[in-house]
């Protein structure tokens, strides 16, 4: 049976080698057909443990490493991942749904983040300052020492890179606690920053779920800890990580609003937010959510219903992670069209032939949603929309502003004013005007607002250089009449 996985039963990866587990395992499946792929370690403190230990021995060696020949690693890792681009994107795929050409896109911008790794020498060379006669200041960044990356399922390689290449080029080793629902991906990652040169116990992975993640905020050997994943795990590790005195990033969950007036391009605003609502199946914290329809729009209504429809599960329309997930996306449409809501498109259902066994749910569009609907506030992390009438600006800028979560915002419009005014007033960390999915490309950072996201500064990006490293400030006075030469 075990050796009919496709990717077989995994291992933790611990000092370069792949440490076998002994006790349970989860099986992880493929949403795209609902089989099992393999099985994945549901590890132990121990194994946490020993991670850190080899971790904390490979340390001194890596960060006494000059910055400019750690990140060579990178530049043949980059390579690596470029040569590999299809493999990865596939298991991606694989393991958490997404479309390959999505899964493709998602390494792209993996590769984007190391290329700015590679850049990190260029922006970390310090300060220095004669700061009165014969004295002088300086600051030079350190690593922290051994640091932790958590990861969600819905980007397996992508969310990933967006710590490990900073932080490791940084001078920092890494374990990384990848989602339970996707440990394929990263265990490929692995194999390439070995083979580009990376030395043993800079990168570890421990697999498993909830035991590890609160084992990772409690080890006293981890100095850093980043999260990406729901707002509710977020606040979690945060408070927990906090409190035992370790720096801590966590990135949570969002509900992102489109402002469009009747100004906007019909065309390109139909397809742009039928694309940020769809895209990856709707799983991607930067997803369009809510439109906010100011006055008429009705004709932009049109466009977008017209491009949801052309959107297929199963071809141009990834699975959803499990089948739970498809349920609760399922709940939320039929709770809002329980509340008045109109369905213009409905997703439900959704059934691929030769794939019955997948969890799909079609390109959903919801009109007449109120700003009270849970189809209007809570994260639904699926291919719908839920379009909410407003009158004018100041009222969509209100409905955008109450929300808990903000991650991105965007307006769409061809008036400079109007979108001056939405992203001025917005209440959301990442802005798009005319943009469906307003993804800073490196080197601006990623992170967004409220309670999206807890902790100082962003992900990635300049701002997570900050993150990774603690300056050490310098007062140098060399006393040049004491005439002391111990040389000659
Ligand atoms: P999740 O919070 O369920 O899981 C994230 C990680 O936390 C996983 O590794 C998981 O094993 C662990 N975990 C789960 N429950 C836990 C618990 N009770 N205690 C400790 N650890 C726990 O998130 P997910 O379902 O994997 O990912 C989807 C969520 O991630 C969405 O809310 C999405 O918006 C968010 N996300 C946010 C960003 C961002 O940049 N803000 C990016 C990607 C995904």
């Amino acid at each position: 049976m075990m050796q009919e996985l496709k990717h077989g039963v995994l291992t933790n990866y611990i000092d370069g080698k792949y440490a076998e587990h002994r006790g349970d395992f989860i099986d992880v499946y493929s949403p795209v057909d609902g089989s099992i792929i393999a099985k994945s370690p549901l590890s132990t403190y121990d194994e946490l443990d020993s991670a850190v230990k080899k971790a904390r021995e490979a340390f001194p060696g890596w960060a006494a490493v000059p910055i400019k020949e750690r990140v060579q690693v990178f530049y043949r890792y980059k390579a690596l991942l470029e040569e590999n681009l299809e493999d990865l994107a596939k298991t991606a795929s694989e393991e958490c749904g997404k479309t390959i050409g999505e899964s493709i896109a998602s390494v792209q911008k993996a590769i984007e983040v190391v290329e700015f790794a590679c850049s990190l020498p260029q922006i970390i060379a310090g300060e220095i300052l004669e700061v009165s006669s014969g004295v002088e200041c300086r600051i030079d960044k350190y690593p922290l020492g051994v640091v932790a990356s958590i990861a969600p399922f819905n980007f397996p390689v992508m969310v990933p890179h967006w710590t490990m290449p900073n932080a490791v080029a940084l001078g920092n080793c890494m374990i990384l606690k990848p989602s339970e629902l996707v440990p394929v991906s990263s265990m490929k990652i692995a194999a390439l920053l070995k083979q580009a040169g990376l030395p043993d116990g800079v990168f570890n992975i421990i697999h498993g779920s909830r035991e590890i993640v609160e084992g990772i905020c409690d080890h006293p050997g981890i100095e850093a800890v980043s999260f990406v994943g729901s707002t509710k795990v977020a606040k979690i590790v945060y408070v927990r990580a906090t409190s035992n005195l370790k720096r801590a990033l966590c990135l949570g969950g969002a509900k992102n609003y489109l402002i469009v007036t009747p100004d906007a391009n019909p065309d390109m605003t139909g397809s742009n937010v039928a694309a940020s609502m769809s895209g990856c199946a709707g799983q991607r914290c930067m997803a369009a959510a809510v439109m906010i329809a100011v006055g008429d729009v009705d004709h932009i209504i049109k466009k977008l219903v017209a491009e949801a429809e052309k959107i297929v599960p199963g071809k141009n329309l990834g699975a959803v992670i499990t089948r739970e997930a498809k349920e609760r996306i399922e709940s939320y449409i039929t709770g809002a069209e329980k509340a008045g809501a109109k369905i213009l498109v409905d997703g439900r259902g959704a059934v691929v032939p030769g794939k019955e066994n997948g969890y799909y749910v079609g390109a959903t569009v919801i009109d007449h949603v109120t700003p009270d609907m849970k189809a209007a506030t809570e994260e639904i992390f699926g291919p719908v929309i839920s379009i909410i009438r407003a009158k004018n600006l100041d009222e969509a800028i209100a409905i955008e502003n109450a929300s808990n979560y903000g991650n991105a915002a965007s307006v769409f419009t061809q008036s400079g004013l109007i979108a001056r005014e939405v992203y001025k007033r917005a209440s959301a960390g990442m802005i798009g005007v005319n943009i469906g999915v307003p993804v800073p490309r490196e080197p601006f950072s990623f992170g967004g607002w409220n309670e999206s996201k807890f902790g100082v500064g962003d992900i990635t990006g300049k701002s997570s250089v900050e993150f990774w490293t603690k300056p050490k400030k310098t007062t140098v006075k060399w006393n040049a009449e004491a005439k002391c030469n111990w040389m000659s």
